[in-house]
């Protein structure tokens, strides 16, 4: 599963705004889930987060564009 987030960005010169909320598709069952997210952090986190619909864990990699102020998240089933 693969998402980009994308945020307009008015001005390229200045610091985009960098998301602090993620969405990402449960790699079980497809369901939505949007959780923080601390961009400041570091421009790849990899965490596992429980879906909140069925509980199963997801593995998440995210890496912060901080040109395109965009989240690449990947997601896979943590079983
Ligand atoms: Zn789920």
């Amino acid at each position: 599963m693969y998402i980009a987030l994308e945020v307009e960005s008015n001005c390229m010169k200045r610091t985009p705004y960098l998301p602090d909320t993620l969405k990402f598709s449960c790699e079980f069952c497809g369901e939505e889930n949007i959780i923080e997210f601390d961009p400041t952090a570091g421009k790849h986190q990899t965490f596992t987060e429980d879906c909140s619909v069925c509980c199963r864990p997801n593995r998440l990699r995210v890496t912060v564009n901080e040109v395109t102020a965009e989240l690449e998240i990947e997601a896979e089933y943590e079983g």
